[in-house]
């Protein structure tokens, strides 16, 4: 059986996401880092509607943790397989250079970069011998653009893109895609501090987005229907 892994499906863009495919048939393997109760809401939000999820606590930014709790889902799982992979865990820990600490630099590397590779390598060896595979990394408008206060975000999420451009080179002939979702400002936990008021007349839309809209071109990509697109940066964005 195809299952669908979303990372850092808990709360905000990963929950919509986390519910975007299971209502597309797939079971979920909910990731969350230290809210369980956030996820066990995920949980219940996908099983009210009938579908299957399950939750997987690790931390992405922790290599061995990571692939511990992978290869013994894997091999507690012969029947199934992980088809659908959403590197969605993130964090931002904003400042300007010249005050940015070496663990927030550190840490934001860790979770967004870092994260993205421990887990996409976990379960690619398992899409390689299925030859099928949806890859979708989330990254930002930070990463294409660049955004004050980001010097560390921002680097992690042009990573990921890289990433995404050269993986999917590698994978493409064994029908597995790889292709990354860069947000503008969507409504979230992430985005509370900020002062939308301000921030929306810089958003050609004039507003922020919602998860649940993430949630619809993630949906998109990891169709069928979406088979012969790979290695692209697709912005959700209200046009910024
Ligand atoms: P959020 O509401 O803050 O949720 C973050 C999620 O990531 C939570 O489920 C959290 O789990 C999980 N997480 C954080 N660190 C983790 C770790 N080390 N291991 C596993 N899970 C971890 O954030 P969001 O706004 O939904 O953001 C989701 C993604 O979209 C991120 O990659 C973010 O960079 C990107 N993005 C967001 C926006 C935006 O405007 N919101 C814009 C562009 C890109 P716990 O609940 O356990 O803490």
């Amino acid at each position: 059986m195809k299952f669908a892994l979303v990372t850092g499906g808990s709360r905000g863009i990963g929950r919509a996401i986390c519910i975007k495919l299971a209502q597309m048939g797939y079971p979920v393997l909910i990731n969350y880092n230290h809210n369980k109760e956030a996820a066990d809401q995920t949980k219940t939000a996908i099983e009210t509607n009938g579908g299957k999820a399950h939750l997987l606590q690790f931390d992405v930014a922790n290599q061995s943790e990571t692939e511990q709790v992978l290869s013994a889902w894997i091999e507690n799982n012969p029947d199934d397989y992980i088809a659908i992979l959403v590197n969605n865990a993130g964090i931002r820990k904003d400042n300007l250079m010249f005050w940015m600490a070496d663990s927030d630099w550190q840490n934001v590397i860790d979770t967004n970069l870092n994260g993205t590779f421990f887990t996409t390598r976990a379960v690619l060896k398992y899409m390689l011998s299925k030859k099928f595979g949806r890859i979708i990394n989330i990254v930002s408008i930070s990463g294409i653009n660049g955004m004050t206060g980001q010097v560390n975000y921002s680097a992690a999420k042009a990573g990921i893109i890289g990433l995404t451009k050269s993986l999917a080179l590698e994978t493409a002939k064994k029908r597995i895609t790889v292709n990354a979702v860069a947000p503008g400002f969507i409504e979230t936990d992430m985005t509370k501090d900020l002062n939308q008021d301000v921030l929306k007349k810089t958003i050609p839309a004039e507003r922020f987005g919602k998860a649940e809209e993430v949630a619809e071109l993630v949906g998109f990509l990891a169709s069928d229907n979406a088979g012969y697109i790979t290695g692209q940066v697709v912005a959700i964005s209200g046009g910024l």
